[in-house]
């Protein structure tokens, strides 16, 4: 299999994918996805681009999460995983993976919608890794409903207490170990800017997430601590068999982006891997758009 840094045409580089009808029960699994999933495997090359560094991603064992987790280790870090005890499988895979790479993994299963866990995994984070330099406020959680009078009071603050509310009560705790040269990158999304009709809470959080990520990024600059976001557009994962579309939707999922295709995760990889190393150390507040040509602001 060609690596992320051979010449390739991205109309064709991953084939245009029809997701058959399924279900699984939040949160999904990578390992009962069909098809399965690019998390960069048997693709990521690393180069050296975080040669030391001490990530604690969230979200880390499936999806987007995964495939940055895989490529931080490629690219010389040590990684700590959080993720919800259900996981548990699609984690250890992920551990396997980063621990052949030559780096250590640090499972820290646990629910970011606890407040005591948003503290406690940064603490435990930061013990199993000798430090903490580098955050990615990764997990999220998207349930599809077509009309705002079935929107339930409680799932709209389930989604802002994980989507949201964790990634302040995480970046809060971490702020407290990164030294000077730390980064911060949170997944937001092309939802942000065009919210679909079937997800007005989950779009609101991301929304926020974006807002979030320019005014920390403006606190916390002097210290020369840099927040960013990424933008991803559909990408296959568990978090869209979930709940997260409506089923009738999965074999057209990511059909109607300029590429006409949904995104793999590995593609969302070199995103975050170049928002956490020093190349980018004049990059603040920015949020990088990875979703197959939308236009996006
Ligand atoms: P995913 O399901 O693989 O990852 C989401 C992860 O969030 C889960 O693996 C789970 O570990 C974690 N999570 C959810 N609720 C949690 C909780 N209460 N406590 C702890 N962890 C919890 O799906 P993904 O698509 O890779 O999602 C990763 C991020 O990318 C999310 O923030 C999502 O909103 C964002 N995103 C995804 C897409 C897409 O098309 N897949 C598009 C735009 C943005
Ligand atoms: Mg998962």
């Amino acid at each position: 299999m060609h690596d992320q840094l051979t010449f390739q045409d991205p109309v064709t580089r991953f084939p245009d994918i029809s997701p058959p009808k399924q279900d699984q029960p939040e949160p999904g699994l990578d390992v009962e996805l069909i098809p399965g999933t690019d998390r960069g495997e048997h693709s990521y090359r690393g180069t050296g681009r975080l040669e030391g560094r001490r990530a604690l991603i969230t979200g880390a064992d499936s999806g987007i999460g995964s495939a940055v987790a895989i490529a931080f280790a490629r690219e010389g870090a040590d990684v700590a995983l959080a993720y919800l005890p259900a996981e548990e499988d699609d984690a250890r895979h992920v551990c396997e993976v980063i621990r052949a790479a030559g780096g250590k993994a640090v499972a820290l299963p646990g629910d970011l919608s606890d407040a005591k866990y948003c503290q406690q995994v940064v603490h435990d984070a930061a013990d199993g890794l000798g430090g903490l330099d580098a955050l990615v406020n990764n997990a999220g959680r998207q349930i599809a409903v077509e009309d705002i009078e079935d929107l339930s009071d409680e799932q709209w603050g389930n989604t802002f207490d994980t989507n949201i509310r964790a990634m302040f009560r995480v970046a809060k705790t971490a702020v407290g170990y990164l030294p000077a040269g730390a980064t911060i990158v949170n997944s937001t999304s092309v939802q942000a800017y065009s919210p679909s009709t079937h997800l007005l809470d989950y779009a609101s959080t991301k929304a926020a997430i974006n807002n979030f990520t320019k005014g920390l990024a403006t606190q916390l600059a002097p210290r020369g601590i840099r927040v960013n976001a990424v933008a991803p557009g559909p990408i296959w994962t568990p978090l869209q068999v979930s709940d997260g579309q409506p089923k009738e939707a999965l074999p057209h999922f990511g059909k109607n982006t300029p590429l006409g295709r949904a995104g793999q995760p590995t593609e969302l990889a070199p995103a975050y891997v170049f928002l956490t190393s020093t190349e980018s150390s004049y990059v603040l507040g920015e949020t990088l758009n990875v979703n197959g040509g939308q236009p996006s602001p």
